[in-house]
């Protein structure tokens, strides 16, 4: 047991083997298909418990066919970087944050837990190796996907008995290529991304694999995203994969930034919780997680209470609206002079910590 408490593996006993093939690293565009030369793997079974995380090069698994993460979806992943400043120190931003919310997706799945700060010393290891892909000049960053996939090799529905560990890095371009417009969303109820007592606060790949139709009938009606409604008030939720954040002058007449509360519908995102600690520090406006609903925003619209809305990921940090598609309107979001906005105040906010230009205990050096 690594801290006495959860059986865990430990990143002292990392098993490393190093490539001999190494690849020649392209120039860093588009995002999640260019793989780094290794990747860390660690088993679990219960009758073994965890074993020995290890540290290989990058390659294919071999899976059972009958493997549960197939069948029934029981498989889990993370998305956080790690980031060269401008001291070409490499920084990881808020990790803990993305392990925590890692762990509450594994308990979820029935996957076995961890000691967290363990599978961080393996990933912090694999990125030492990696450190030469993330280029040192320009804002560059290699993208961490922890994988937990329920390896059973049985096609009864059960908790795993067998599983699997893995993180794989790869590089990362920038994500949306229309930033400058402002992001295009569609707004349709008859899709849902999650619901009470669902799965939508966790980071399951069966939340993501579901969104895909509604994703290109997005397309079809010419916007870049979806935005996820729920409930018969048409409540906003999210956009795309990004937390979605709306600065108005609300009902009340204060100015107000605001974002759906965190009530099992909306993935807690690391973006988002940073985006609410520097905006509550400022104290310049009210900072809420509240409901909002297409009807509280239609009539903001219409009597010019809108300032900005915005999205909130890792892959972009933030990415303005422009407009909304919604009940055969097209909804236009003020999104302008983007140097004079508060996104592009948090932007700097963000990326200065994150790139180590303001020191900040929210980075964690590798
Ligand atoms: N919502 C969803 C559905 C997501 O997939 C993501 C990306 N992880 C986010 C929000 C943003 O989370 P984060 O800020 O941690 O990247």
């Amino acid at each position: 047991m690594a801290d006495g408490s959860i059986p865990s593996f430990k990143a002292a006993d990392l098993v490393i083997q190093l490539s001999s093939a190494l690849q020649t690293k392209p120039d860093v565009t588009g995002f999640g298909s260019v793989f780094t030369d290794h990747m860390l793997t660690i088993e679990w079974s219960a009758t073994e418990g965890w074993q020995a995380p290890h540290i290989k090069p990058f390659g294919n698994l071999s899976l059972h066919p009958a493997c549960s993460s197939l069948h029934y979806g029981i498989q889990l992943f993370e998305g956080l970087k790690v980031y060269r400043g401008d001291d070409h120190q490499l920084r990881l931003f808020r990790p803990t944050l993305n392990l925590d919310r890692m762990a509450n997706s594994a308990k979820r799945a029935c996957l076995p837990a961890f000691d967290q700060s363990e599978l961080l010393g393996c990933i912090r290891r694999l990125i030492e190796i990696e450190q030469d892909w993330i280029p040192h000049s320009g804002p560059a960053s290699l993208y961490i996907r922890p994988t937990f996939i329920g390896t059973e090799p049985t096609l009864g529905l059960k908790k795993p008995a067998h599983a699997l560990l893995y993180v794989i890095l790869s590089q990362a371009g920038s994500y949306f290529n229309n930033e400058a417009e402002g992001l295009s969303l569609w707004a349709d109820p008859k899709y849902t991304r999650a619901w009470k007592g669902g799965t939508g606060d966790c980071k399951m790949g069966g939340n993501y694999g579901c969104s895909l139709s509604a994703q290109y009938e997005a397309v079809d009606y010419g916007c870049q995203q979806v935005l996820w409604l729920y409930g018969e008030d048409h409540q906003i939720t999210e956009a795309g994969t990004m937390n979605i954040f709306l600065h108005w002058i609300n009902e009340d007449g204060e100015e107000e930034l605001a974002t759906p509360p965190l009530d099992g519908l909306i993935l807690p995102g690391i973006t988002r919780q940073s985006i609410l600690e520097i905006t509550r520090k400022w104290d310049e406006f009210k900072v809420t997680e509240r409901y909002l609903t297409m009807g509280q925003l239609c009539s903001a619209l219409k009597q010019q209470r809108v300032k900005e809305m915005f999205g909130s990921g890792t892959a972009c940090v933030i990415c303005p609206v422009g407009h909304i598609v919604y009940q055969g309107e097209r909804l236009h979001i003020p999104c302008q002079d983007k140097t004079s906005l508060l996104t592009s105040q948090i932007v700097k906010e963000l990326t200065d910590i994150q790139n180590g230009r303001t020191t900040s205990d929210w980075t964690l050096l590798v």
